[in-house]
C-alpha cells in the first residue's frame, strides 16, 4: 500500500550552493530533513548542471537512487529502473540501469560548433574538451578525480572565456540553433534546454501518478530561475539581494543547506498534515 504522507509532496533541488555547501560540498546541515522525506518516500530530485557521472554517484551518496535526477542543466532526464515512479515508455535505455529522456543536444554536436565559432570568430576560448581532467580540476578546484566525472559531458560544453568573447559567441551559436549561458567559472553552450523545462516535465509525470502532488523547488543560482517557475513552492536559497522577482517565494534567512533543512521541514510539515487532515 503506498504511503499516504508520499502523496502530497514532491522536491526539485539544485546541488551546488542549495543542497551541497558552497565551500565544502557538505549536506550536513540539511541531513535531517533529507531523512525525514526519505522516512515519508517523499521523491528528492537533484535538478544540477553536472554530468550523469557526477550525479550517479552523488545520488548514491545522498540516498536518492530511487529517484529520477535532472543532468547537465535540463540536457537529460535519468530514471532509474527500480524507482517507485515507473519508467516512462519514451524513455530510452542509457546503461547502467538508467532510462533517458534525451533533451538536449548531442555533445559532439555542441564540440564542433565551439570549434567553429572559435576559428571563425579567432576567440580566445578553451572548452572542457580542449582540457584534460588535471588541467579542468586547477581551473575548477574540483579534485583530479571529479574533474575526471565532469568531462563525461553529453549535453553541455562548459567553457572557459572572457565575458565579452563569450557574449560574441553566444550571438554566433544561437544562428545554429545553440544557446549560451553565462557562468561564474565557466560559461556553458548547449541546446534549447533549461532546468525550468525538464522540472515542467517530469512534474507532469509525477502528477499523472498521483494528481494531487504539491511541488517545492530549492535553487541559488540564476541557472534555477526557470526550474522555480514550474514548481508550486519555490525557495530561494541564494544572495537575497539577487532573488528572482517569482510569485510566493520563499526566503529562508539561512542560505545553503541550512536554509534548505528550514525550508523542506516546513514543506514536509505543511504536506503531511494536508494528507492525513
Ligand atoms: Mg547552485
Amino acid at each position: 500500500m503506498p504511503d499516504p504522507r508520499s502523496s502530497h509532496a514532491l522536491v526539485f533541488t539544485d546541488l551546488d550552493g542549495t543542497l551541497l555547501d558552497k565551500e565544502t560540498y557538505s549536506w550536513d546541515k540539511a541531513a535531517p530533513a533529507l531523512s525525514a522525506c526519505r522516512d515519508a518516500r517523499v521523491p528528492v530530485v537533484m535538478v544540477s548542471s553536472k554530468t550523469r557521472a557526477e550525479m550517479v554517484v552523488l545520488a548514491r551518496d545522498l540516498g536518492l537512487s530511487l529517484y529520477p535526477f535532472v543532468a547537465e542543466n535540463g540536457g537529460a532526464v535519468f530514471f532509474p529502473e527500480r524507482g517507485p515512479l515507473p519508467v516512462p515508455p519514451d524513455a530510452r535505455p542509457a546503461g547502467d540501469g538508467w532510462h533517458a529522456w534525451e533533451l538536449g543536444a548531442p555533445y559532439p554536436d555542441l564540440v564542433a560548433a565551439l570549434r567553429e565559432i572559435r576559428d571563425a570568430l579567432s576567440l580566445s576560448v578553451e572548452g572542457f574538451s580542449d582540457l584534460s581532467p588535471v588541467q579542468i580540476a586547477r581551473r575548477t578546484g574540483l579534485s583530479e578525480e571529479e574533474a575526471a566525472l565532469a568531462a563525461r559531458r553529453e549535453y553541455d560544453e562548459p567553457f572557459f572565456a572572457e565575458e565579452g568573447q563569450a557574449r560574441r559567441l553566444a550571438q554566433a551559436a544561437e544562428k545554429k540553433g545553440l544557446f549560451v549561458t553565462l557562468g561564474g567559472r565557466a560559461h556553458h553552450l548547449h541546446g534549447n534546454t533549461d532546468k525550468g523545462r525538464a522540472v515542467a516535465r517530469l512534474a507532469a509525470l509525477f502528477r499523472r501518478a498521483n494528481p494531487g502532488v504539491v511541488s517545492m523547488g530549492l535553487g541559488d543560482g540564476p541557472n534555477d530561475v526557470s526550474m522555480l517557475r514550474e514548481v508550486r513552492v519555490p525557495v530561494w536559497l541564494g544572495p537575497k539581494d539577487l532573488a528572482p522577482d517569482i510569485p510566493r517565494l520563499v526566503l529562508p534567512p539561512p542560505a545553503g543547506p541550512e536554509g534548505w533543512n528550514l525550508a523542506v521541514s516546513s514543506f514536509l510539515r505543511q504536506t503531511v498534515a494536508r494528507s492525513f487532515g
